[in-house]
Protein backbone atom coordinates (compact mmCIF):
# COMPACT_ATOMS: atom_id res chain seq x y z
CA UNK A 1 0.00 0.00 0.00
CA UNK A 2 2.80 2.53 0.72
CA UNK A 3 5.67 2.58 -1.57
CA UNK A 4 7.99 5.95 -1.73
CA UNK A 5 6.43 7.79 -3.71
CA UNK A 6 3.18 7.75 -1.45
CA UNK A 7 5.02 8.65 1.73
CA UNK A 8 6.73 11.40 -0.72
CA UNK A 9 3.21 12.43 -1.58
CA UNK A 10 2.20 12.07 2.31
CA UNK A 11 4.78 14.57 3.02
CA UNK A 12 3.50 17.86 2.38
CA UNK A 13 -0.45 16.81 3.96
CA UNK A 14 -1.45 18.34 7.58
CA UNK A 15 -1.72 14.81 9.43
CA UNK A 16 -4.10 13.09 11.00
CA UNK A 17 -5.54 11.92 8.03
CA UNK A 18 -7.34 8.59 6.35
CA UNK A 19 -5.69 7.71 3.54
CA UNK A 20 -7.68 5.50 0.72
CA UNK A 21 -5.92 3.33 -1.44
CA UNK A 22 -8.90 2.94 -4.34
CA UNK A 23 -7.19 -0.02 -5.85
CA UNK A 24 -7.40 -1.97 -3.24
CA UNK A 25 -11.01 -0.69 -2.24
CA UNK A 26 -11.62 -2.06 -6.07
CA UNK A 27 -9.76 -5.52 -5.66
CA UNK A 28 -11.69 -6.12 -2.78
CA UNK A 29 -15.40 -4.89 -4.45
CA UNK A 30 -13.95 -7.31 -7.66
CA UNK A 31 -13.88 -10.24 -5.71
CA UNK A 32 -16.67 -10.20 -3.87
CA UNK A 33 -18.82 -9.85 -6.80
CA UNK A 34 -17.44 -12.17 -8.89
CA UNK A 35 -17.31 -14.73 -5.76
CA UNK A 36 -21.17 -13.88 -5.20
CA UNK A 37 -22.16 -14.00 -8.70
CA UNK A 38 -20.94 -17.42 -8.83
CA UNK A 39 -23.93 -18.86 -6.78
CA UNK A 40 -26.31 -15.71 -8.18
CA UNK A 41 -26.01 -14.27 -4.51
CA UNK A 42 -27.10 -10.83 -3.45
CA UNK A 43 -24.97 -8.63 -1.91
CA UNK A 44 -25.74 -5.39 0.17
CA UNK A 45 -23.26 -3.33 1.34
CA UNK A 46 -23.52 -1.98 4.99
CA UNK A 47 -23.22 1.54 4.71
CA UNK A 48 -22.56 1.63 8.41
CA UNK A 49 -19.06 0.54 7.78
CA UNK A 50 -18.53 3.27 6.03
CA UNK A 51 -20.41 6.07 4.08
CA UNK A 52 -17.82 8.24 2.57
CA UNK A 53 -19.49 9.45 -0.48
CA UNK A 54 -15.89 8.28 -2.78
CA UNK A 55 -16.33 4.69 -1.37
CA UNK A 56 -20.38 4.64 -1.71
CA UNK A 57 -19.48 5.63 -4.97
CA UNK A 58 -16.82 3.02 -5.99
CA UNK A 59 -19.73 0.34 -3.84
CA UNK A 60 -21.90 1.51 -6.06
CA UNK A 61 -20.18 0.40 -9.58
CA UNK A 62 -19.94 -2.38 -8.77
CA UNK A 63 -23.55 -3.39 -8.39
CA UNK A 64 -24.09 -4.32 -5.06
CA UNK A 65 -26.74 -3.34 -3.03
CA UNK A 66 -27.42 -1.34 0.37
CA UNK A 67 -27.58 -2.44 3.99
CA UNK A 68 -28.73 0.69 5.72
CA UNK A 69 -29.44 0.90 9.91
CA UNK A 70 -31.30 4.77 9.87
CA UNK A 71 -33.71 6.70 7.69
CA UNK A 72 -30.64 8.87 6.77
CA UNK A 73 -28.87 6.25 5.36
CA UNK A 74 -31.45 5.26 3.45
CA UNK A 75 -31.89 8.52 1.69
CA UNK A 76 -28.14 8.94 1.47
CA UNK A 77 -28.01 5.13 0.01
CA UNK A 78 -30.41 6.68 -2.81
CA UNK A 79 -28.93 9.88 -3.50
CA UNK A 80 -25.78 7.82 -3.37
CA UNK A 81 -27.34 5.87 -6.72
CA UNK A 82 -28.12 3.32 -4.98
CA UNK A 83 -31.34 1.31 -6.50
CA UNK A 84 -34.77 1.41 -4.37
CA UNK A 85 -35.17 -2.11 -5.16
CA UNK A 86 -31.71 -3.19 -3.75
CA UNK A 87 -31.92 -0.83 -0.53
CA UNK A 88 -32.67 -2.59 2.98
CA UNK A 89 -33.59 -1.13 6.21
CA UNK A 90 -32.46 -2.81 9.64
CA UNK A 91 -32.26 -1.32 13.21
CA UNK A 92 -34.22 -2.23 16.32
CA UNK A 93 -35.23 1.37 16.98
CA UNK A 94 -36.30 2.65 14.06
CA UNK A 95 -38.29 5.82 14.25
CA UNK A 96 -41.16 6.98 12.66
CA UNK A 97 -40.03 9.85 10.63
CA UNK A 98 -37.25 7.02 9.26
CA UNK A 99 -39.80 4.35 9.05
CA UNK A 100 -41.88 6.95 6.53
CA UNK A 101 -39.07 8.05 4.80
CA UNK A 102 -38.01 4.28 4.01
CA UNK A 103 -41.97 3.70 2.43
CA UNK A 104 -41.50 7.49 0.71
CA UNK A 105 -38.48 6.05 -1.02
CA UNK A 106 -40.41 2.70 -2.04
CA UNK A 107 -37.49 0.30 -0.46
CA UNK A 108 -37.05 -3.12 -1.20
CA UNK A 109 -37.18 -4.69 2.83
CA UNK A 110 -37.85 -3.72 6.25
CA UNK A 111 -35.47 -6.02 8.13
CA UNK A 112 -37.98 -5.54 11.75
CA UNK A 113 -37.01 -6.44 14.60
CA UNK A 114 -39.92 -6.97 16.89
CA UNK A 115 -44.09 -7.54 16.54
CA UNK A 116 -44.49 -4.00 17.68
CA UNK A 117 -42.35 -2.69 14.62
CA UNK A 118 -44.28 -4.69 12.45
CA UNK A 119 -47.68 -3.18 13.74
CA UNK A 120 -46.28 0.58 13.41
CA UNK A 121 -44.71 -0.18 10.03
CA UNK A 122 -48.36 -1.43 9.00
CA UNK A 123 -49.73 1.57 10.79
CA UNK A 124 -47.38 3.87 9.03
CA UNK A 125 -47.77 2.19 5.47
CA UNK A 126 -51.54 2.18 5.69
CA UNK A 127 -51.41 6.21 6.14
CA UNK A 128 -49.72 6.23 2.88
CA UNK A 129 -51.88 3.83 1.07
CA UNK A 130 -48.43 1.02 0.15
CA UNK A 131 -47.59 -1.97 1.13
CA UNK A 132 -44.17 -2.49 2.49
CA UNK A 133 -42.26 -5.16 2.12
CA UNK A 134 -40.63 -7.45 5.02
CA UNK A 135 -38.35 -9.37 6.29
CA UNK A 136 -38.72 -11.44 9.78
CA UNK A 137 -35.39 -9.97 11.95
CA UNK A 138 -34.83 -13.67 13.50
CA UNK A 139 -31.95 -14.16 16.38
CA UNK A 140 -30.85 -17.60 15.80
CA UNK A 141 -29.10 -18.12 18.71
CA UNK A 142 -26.06 -18.89 17.23
CA UNK A 143 -22.58 -17.78 18.84
CA UNK A 144 -20.69 -15.95 16.16
CA UNK A 145 -16.94 -16.54 18.20
CA UNK A 146 -16.00 -12.69 18.09
CA UNK A 147 -15.68 -9.82 20.56
CA UNK A 148 -18.76 -9.93 22.98
CA UNK A 149 -18.88 -6.27 22.15
CA UNK A 150 -19.46 -7.55 18.59
CA UNK A 151 -22.01 -10.37 19.02
CA UNK A 152 -25.19 -9.47 18.05
CA UNK A 153 -27.23 -13.40 17.49
CA UNK A 154 -27.16 -14.32 21.10
CA UNK A 155 -30.13 -14.40 23.23
CA UNK A 156 -29.16 -12.07 25.73
CA UNK A 157 -28.48 -9.69 22.98
CA UNK A 158 -31.33 -6.95 21.80
CA UNK A 159 -31.21 -7.43 18.36
CA UNK A 160 -34.15 -9.74 16.49
CA UNK A 161 -36.56 -11.31 17.22
CA UNK A 162 -36.73 -15.08 19.29
CA UNK A 163 -37.82 -18.14 18.17
CA UNK A 164 -40.23 -18.62 21.07
CA UNK A 165 -41.94 -15.45 20.09
CA UNK A 166 -42.75 -16.63 16.63
CA UNK A 167 -46.54 -17.80 16.97
CA UNK A 168 -46.56 -14.01 17.91
CA UNK A 169 -44.80 -13.04 14.61
CA UNK A 170 -47.23 -15.51 12.43
CA UNK A 171 -50.29 -13.91 13.70
CA UNK A 172 -49.32 -10.63 13.05
CA UNK A 173 -48.41 -11.19 9.38
CA UNK A 174 -51.84 -12.78 9.16
CA UNK A 175 -53.34 -9.76 10.41
CA UNK A 176 -51.67 -7.04 8.77
CA UNK A 177 -52.66 -6.06 5.35
CA UNK A 178 -50.25 -3.46 4.47
CA UNK A 179 -47.25 -5.53 5.07
CA UNK A 180 -45.94 -8.35 2.52
CA UNK A 181 -43.87 -11.43 4.17
CA UNK A 182 -40.87 -11.67 2.10
CA UNK A 183 -38.57 -13.59 4.06
CA UNK A 184 -36.37 -14.48 7.07
CA UNK A 185 -33.22 -12.07 8.39
CA UNK A 186 -30.15 -12.84 10.39
CA UNK A 187 -27.35 -10.88 11.44
CA UNK A 188 -24.95 -12.82 14.49
CA UNK A 189 -22.00 -10.78 14.79
CA UNK A 190 -19.30 -8.63 13.41
CA UNK A 191 -15.21 -9.90 12.68
CA UNK A 192 -16.17 -13.67 12.05
CA UNK A 193 -13.50 -15.54 10.79
CA UNK A 194 -14.70 -18.90 11.63
CA UNK A 195 -16.48 -20.73 8.53
CA UNK A 196 -17.64 -23.22 11.25
CA UNK A 197 -20.17 -20.14 12.35
CA UNK A 198 -21.82 -19.83 9.32
CA UNK A 199 -22.07 -23.05 8.70
CA UNK A 200 -24.59 -23.19 12.14
CA UNK A 201 -25.78 -20.26 10.78
CA UNK A 202 -27.11 -22.21 7.81
CA UNK A 203 -28.39 -25.41 10.29
CA UNK A 204 -30.29 -22.62 12.06
CA UNK A 205 -31.76 -21.08 8.77
CA UNK A 206 -32.85 -24.08 7.04
CA UNK A 207 -35.15 -25.45 10.70
CA UNK A 208 -36.48 -21.59 10.63
CA UNK A 209 -37.02 -21.36 7.29
CA UNK A 210 -39.17 -24.90 7.59
CA UNK A 211 -41.55 -23.42 10.06
CA UNK A 212 -42.56 -20.51 8.33
CA UNK A 213 -43.22 -22.82 5.71
CA UNK A 214 -45.08 -25.18 7.70
CA UNK A 215 -46.72 -22.12 8.84
CA UNK A 216 -48.11 -21.27 5.33
CA UNK A 217 -45.68 -18.81 4.55
CA UNK A 218 -43.48 -19.03 1.35
CA UNK A 219 -40.00 -17.79 2.11
CA UNK A 220 -38.65 -15.82 -0.67
CA UNK A 221 -35.83 -13.79 0.75
CA UNK A 222 -33.12 -15.76 3.09
CA UNK A 223 -30.93 -12.85 4.28
CA UNK A 224 -28.01 -14.24 6.37
CA UNK A 225 -26.41 -10.62 7.10
CA UNK A 226 -22.82 -9.88 7.52
CA UNK A 227 -20.19 -9.69 9.54
CA UNK A 228 -17.36 -11.49 7.62
CA UNK A 229 -13.83 -10.87 9.57
CA UNK A 230 -11.13 -8.88 7.56
CA UNK A 231 -7.10 -10.26 8.87
CA UNK A 232 -6.24 -7.10 10.95
CA UNK A 233 -2.39 -8.80 11.66
CA UNK A 234 -1.66 -8.90 8.06
CA UNK A 235 -2.92 -5.06 6.87
CA UNK A 236 -1.06 -5.94 3.30
CA UNK A 237 -3.20 -9.38 2.46
CA UNK A 238 -5.63 -7.19 1.11
CA UNK A 239 -8.36 -9.50 -0.15
CA UNK A 240 -10.83 -11.27 2.06
CA UNK A 241 -11.50 -14.82 1.37
CA UNK A 242 -15.05 -14.38 0.03
CA UNK A 243 -14.54 -17.50 -2.51
CA UNK A 244 -15.20 -19.91 0.85
CA UNK A 245 -17.47 -17.79 2.65
CA UNK A 246 -19.93 -17.94 0.18
CA UNK A 247 -19.17 -21.47 -0.37
CA UNK A 248 -20.00 -22.27 3.31
CA UNK A 249 -23.62 -20.94 2.31
CA UNK A 250 -24.09 -22.88 -1.14
CA UNK A 251 -23.40 -25.75 0.20
CA UNK A 252 -24.95 -26.02 4.10
CA UNK A 253 -27.94 -23.49 3.09
CA UNK A 254 -31.09 -25.13 1.79
CA UNK A 255 -32.12 -22.67 -1.18
CA UNK A 256 -35.41 -23.81 -2.85
CA UNK A 257 -36.66 -22.85 -6.33
CA UNK A 258 -37.45 -19.03 -6.84
CA UNK A 259 -35.87 -18.50 -3.97
CA UNK A 260 -33.02 -15.28 -3.32
CA UNK A 261 -29.98 -15.62 -0.94
CA UNK A 262 -29.16 -12.35 0.48
CA UNK A 263 -26.16 -11.39 2.21
CA UNK A 264 -24.93 -7.71 4.28
CA UNK A 265 -21.14 -7.32 4.24
CA UNK A 266 -19.60 -4.10 5.48
CA UNK A 267 -16.32 -4.69 7.06
CA UNK A 268 -15.06 -6.93 4.29
CA UNK A 269 -15.26 -4.77 1.33
CA UNK A 270 -14.01 -1.84 3.11
CA UNK A 271 -11.46 -2.21 5.91
CA UNK A 272 -8.17 -3.24 4.22
CA UNK A 273 -8.61 -0.39 1.49
CA UNK A 274 -7.71 2.94 4.15
CA UNK A 275 -5.49 3.30 6.91
CA UNK A 276 -5.15 6.21 9.57
CA UNK A 277 -2.03 8.51 8.73
CA UNK A 278 -0.75 10.55 11.51
CA UNK A 279 2.33 12.02 13.02
CA UNK A 280 4.55 11.87 16.26
CA UNK A 281 4.02 15.11 18.02
CA UNK A 282 6.31 13.56 20.95
CA UNK A 283 8.32 10.72 22.20
CA UNK A 284 7.98 10.26 26.26
CA UNK A 285 10.89 7.91 27.70
CA UNK A 286 9.51 6.58 30.84
CA UNK A 287 11.45 4.56 33.54
CA UNK A 288 8.82 1.75 32.63
CA UNK A 289 7.24 2.70 29.42
CA UNK A 290 8.21 4.76 26.47
CA UNK A 291 5.10 6.78 25.34
CA UNK A 292 4.23 7.83 21.52
CA UNK A 293 2.19 10.73 21.40
CA UNK A 294 0.34 11.16 17.44
CA UNK A 295 -1.61 13.72 16.68
CA UNK A 296 -4.39 11.57 16.39
CA UNK A 297 -6.66 9.11 18.67
CA UNK A 298 -10.08 8.14 19.78
CA UNK A 299 -11.55 10.74 18.00
CA UNK A 300 -9.74 9.71 14.69
CA UNK A 301 -10.19 6.08 15.00
CA UNK A 302 -12.22 4.47 18.37
CA UNK A 303 -12.16 1.11 17.42
CA UNK A 304 -9.14 0.29 20.14
CA UNK A 305 -11.00 2.32 22.72
CA UNK A 306 -14.50 0.86 21.69
CA UNK A 307 -13.86 -2.57 21.25
CA UNK A 308 -10.14 -3.37 22.38
CA UNK A 309 -9.70 -3.84 18.67
CA UNK A 310 -6.42 -4.62 17.24
CA UNK A 311 -4.74 -2.57 14.30
CA UNK A 312 -1.25 -2.90 12.89
CA UNK A 313 0.66 0.31 13.29
CA UNK A 314 3.49 1.16 10.73
CA UNK A 315 6.14 3.91 11.63
CA UNK A 316 6.25 4.59 7.57
CA UNK A 317 9.55 7.05 8.07
CA UNK A 318 11.39 4.58 9.99
CA UNK A 319 11.38 2.05 7.24
CA UNK A 320 12.66 4.54 4.96
CA UNK A 321 16.31 3.16 3.96
CA UNK A 322 19.06 4.77 6.27
CA UNK A 323 20.39 7.70 4.11
CA UNK A 324 17.28 8.35 1.80
CA UNK A 325 17.45 12.10 3.52
CA UNK A 326 14.42 12.29 6.06
CA UNK A 327 15.72 13.91 8.46
CA UNK A 328 13.97 13.97 12.21
CA UNK A 329 13.10 16.87 13.47
CA UNK A 330 15.39 16.78 16.06
CA UNK A 331 17.69 17.46 13.32
CA UNK A 332 19.67 14.37 13.90
CA UNK A 333 21.70 12.99 10.47
CA UNK A 334 19.85 11.07 8.58
CA UNK A 335 22.87 8.87 8.74
CA UNK A 336 22.80 8.62 12.11
CA UNK A 337 19.51 8.17 12.72
CA UNK A 338 19.04 5.03 15.54
CA UNK A 339 15.79 3.04 14.64
CA UNK A 340 16.96 -0.22 16.80
CA UNK A 341 13.74 -1.77 18.14
CA UNK A 342 11.69 -0.21 20.68
CA UNK A 343 8.18 -1.14 22.60
CA UNK A 344 6.04 2.05 23.19
CA UNK A 345 2.72 2.77 24.07
CA UNK A 346 0.92 4.48 20.87
CA UNK A 347 -1.54 6.92 22.65
CA UNK A 348 -3.47 10.28 21.51
CA UNK A 349 -3.37 13.68 22.64
CA UNK A 350 -7.31 13.33 24.15
CA UNK A 351 -7.75 14.08 27.65
CA UNK A 352 -8.94 10.40 28.59
CA UNK A 353 -6.60 7.76 29.68
CA UNK A 354 -8.29 5.03 26.92
CA UNK A 355 -6.94 6.98 24.55
CA UNK A 356 -4.31 4.65 23.57
CA UNK A 357 -4.32 2.68 20.29
CA UNK A 358 -2.00 -0.16 21.63
CA UNK A 359 0.38 -0.88 24.29
CA UNK A 360 3.86 -2.18 24.22
CA UNK A 361 3.98 -1.92 20.40
CA UNK A 362 7.24 -3.04 18.60
CA UNK A 363 8.49 -0.19 16.07
CA UNK A 364 11.59 1.21 15.43
CA UNK A 365 13.20 3.69 17.14
CA UNK A 366 10.97 7.15 16.56
CA UNK A 367 11.06 10.71 16.29
CA UNK A 368 9.07 13.63 16.23
CA UNK A 369 7.66 14.26 13.29
CA UNK A 370 7.86 10.54 12.10
CA UNK A 371 4.78 9.26 9.67
CA UNK A 372 2.90 6.64 11.44
CA UNK A 373 0.00 4.53 9.61
CA UNK A 374 -2.92 2.50 11.59
CA UNK A 375 -3.71 -0.22 9.05
CA UNK A 376 -6.93 -1.59 7.79
CA UNK A 377 -8.73 1.47 9.28
CA UNK A 378 -11.34 1.59 6.38
CA UNK A 379 -14.74 0.27 8.18
CA UNK A 380 -16.06 1.55 11.32
CA UNK A 381 -12.88 4.20 11.34
CA UNK A 382 -13.59 7.41 9.64
CA UNK A 383 -17.49 6.82 10.70
CA UNK A 384 -17.16 7.02 14.19
CA UNK A 385 -14.83 10.13 14.56
CA UNK A 386 -16.66 12.86 16.47
CA UNK A 387 -14.84 16.32 17.55
CA UNK A 388 -14.90 15.74 21.07
CA UNK A 389 -12.63 18.48 22.58
CA UNK A 390 -13.48 20.09 19.70
CA UNK A 391 -11.13 18.66 17.63
CA UNK A 392 -11.21 19.32 13.62
CA UNK A 393 -12.99 17.33 11.31
CA UNK A 394 -10.70 14.45 10.07
CA UNK A 395 -9.59 14.39 6.07
CA UNK A 396 -9.54 12.30 3.42
CA UNK A 397 -6.72 11.90 1.10
CA UNK A 398 -7.33 8.97 -1.88
CA UNK A 399 -4.87 7.01 -3.92
CA UNK A 400 -6.44 8.66 -7.38
CA UNK A 401 -7.88 11.96 -8.14
CA UNK A 402 -11.67 12.28 -7.26
CA UNK A 403 -13.78 12.40 -9.91
C1 LIG B 1 -23.48 -3.86 10.83
C2 LIG B 1 -24.39 -4.74 10.09
C3 LIG B 1 -23.94 -5.50 9.02
C4 LIG B 1 -22.50 -5.51 8.56
O1 LIG B 1 -21.63 -6.04 9.46
P1 LIG B 1 -20.09 -6.26 9.05
O2 LIG B 1 -19.50 -6.93 10.20
O3 LIG B 1 -19.51 -4.92 8.80
O4 LIG B 1 -20.09 -7.11 7.81
C5 LIG B 1 -24.86 -6.28 8.35
N1 LIG B 1 -26.16 -6.31 8.71
C6 LIG B 1 -26.64 -5.60 9.75
C7 LIG B 1 -28.07 -5.69 10.10
C8 LIG B 1 -25.77 -4.80 10.47
O5 LIG B 1 -26.25 -4.10 11.52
Amino acid sequence: MFNNNTIQRFTGIETPFYYYDMEVLKQTLGACRDASLKYGFHVHYAMKANFNPQVLKAVQAYGFGADCVSGNEVIAAIENGFGKEKVVFAGVGKSDREINDALDADIFCFNVESVQELEIINELAAAKNKVAGVAIRINPNVDAHTHHFITTGLDENKFGINTWQLNDVADALRKLKNIKFLGIHFHIGSQITDMEVYRSLCIRINEIQDWFEDHGFSVKVLNTGGGLGVDYYNPDTNIPDFESYFKVFSKFLNVKPGQEVHFELGRALVAQSASLIARVLYVKNGQKKNFLVLDAGMTELMRPMLYQAYHSIENLSGQEPVGSGHLAEDNQSPFTINRSPVKYDVVGPICESTDCFRKDVDLPQSYRGDLIAIRTAGAYGEVMASNYNLRNKVQSVYSEPIA
